[in-house]
């Protein structure tokens, strides 16, 4: 038998570099509301950034925040009105063939899922996406899932270039400062015979939102999903008399359904994502096991 203190440790940031672990009261479900005991909790690249910046943009932490905005758990306890989970608001059961990593993932994979069908892509779409890291990775998987025909993924990292080719990736380019934007189109459209129809840029660094605009098919589609800097200097006007579409994502909407249904079928695999990863020194995306009685995927 296994006796539980009620815990509910916290990882909360208090200001810039000020994260602290604290106990937090258990609070009581309102009437519409539903009691989760947390599983799994992603790690977020904001998170870090909020925790070593202070802010992102004109997000600027002014009182403790409870970080963790990746999870999934069991549901412990339901308000008085609550009669079935479906009917909670945000609320998405996981099948039993998908594991609670794999649901606090879908966060992340919901990024992939709403800019793969922002930039359209379909059926043989050949793709370029800049980035590998977990947001370049989880739009890999989806465009390829949806379809796809060839994948072509950059990075500085090969680390992070062989797990893109572990999960699919046609082929991967290795970025080194410096490359001149124009002269790694070329390599682009060399390596796959024609220009991408649609790039996924996923880093929001200058010099790669750059080479999406010039490695991308003319009358093709570029989804900026990467956040960098205010202001960019890009070549517009290459975009421009080009008929390059330029569009932007932030976050997702409606995606939970969709993803739930390809983990469950296998059509999507986010596991190699996960924690496993990380223990092998391939860091991708770090997970947080909040259940000290259930420490399983
Ligand atoms: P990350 O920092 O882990 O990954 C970025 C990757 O880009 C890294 O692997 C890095 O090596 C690579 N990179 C850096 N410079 C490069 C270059 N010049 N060419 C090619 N690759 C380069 O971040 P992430 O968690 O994967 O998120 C990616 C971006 O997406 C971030 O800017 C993040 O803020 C943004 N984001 C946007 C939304 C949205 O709603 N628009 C949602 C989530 C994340
Ligand atoms: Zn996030």
């Amino acid at each position: 038998l296994m006796v539980m203190d009620p815990d509910n440790l916290s990882v909360v940031l208090h200001s810039l570099k000020d994260l602290r672990l604290e106990q937090r009261p258990i609070p009581e479900p309102g009437p519409n509301d539903v009691l989760l005991r947390m599983h799994s909790v992603g790690i977020c690249g904001s998170d870090v950034h909020y925790w070593q910046n202070g802010r992102i943009g004109d997000f600027v932490v002014t009182k403790p925040m409870v970080l963790g905005h990746e999870a999934s758990g069991t549901v412990v306890k339901v308000g008085s009105a609550v009669k079935t989970c479906r009917l909670v608001r945000r609320i998405h059961v996981l099948p039993d063939n998908v594991t609670f990593e794999e649901g606090a993932l879908i966060e992340p994979l919901s990024v992939g899922i709403h800019a793969c069908r922002r930039a359209g892509v379909t059926l043989g779409s050949i793709v370029l996406i800049c980035g590998a890291g977990p947001i370049g990775l989880v739009s890999l998987l989806v465009a390829k899932a949806m379809g796809a025909s060839k994948v072509v993924i950059t990075d500085l990292s090969q680390e992070r270039l062989s797990m893109a080719k572990k999960l699919g990736a046609d082929y991967a380019v290795t970025i080194t400062k410096g490359n001149a934007p124009q002269a790694l189109a070329k390599n682009v459209a060399d390596m796959l015979g024609a220009p991408p129809q649609i790039t996924i840029e996923c880093t929001g660094v200058e010099s790669s939102i750059q080479t999406a605009i010039y490695a991308t098919q003319s009358g093709g589609v570029v989804v900026l999903v990467g956040l960098g800097a205010e202001m960019a200097t890009i070549p517009l006007v290459n975009a421009a008399v080009r008929e390059i579409d330029i569009r932007g994502v932030f976050r997702y909407c409606n995606t939970w359904p969709m993803a739930i249904a390809m983990l469950a079928s296998g059509k999507v695999n986010v596991k190699p994502l996960a924690f496993e990863t990380t223990k092998q020194g391939l860091g991708i995306k770090v997970m947080i096991k909040c259940d000290k009685n259930d420490q399983n995927p």
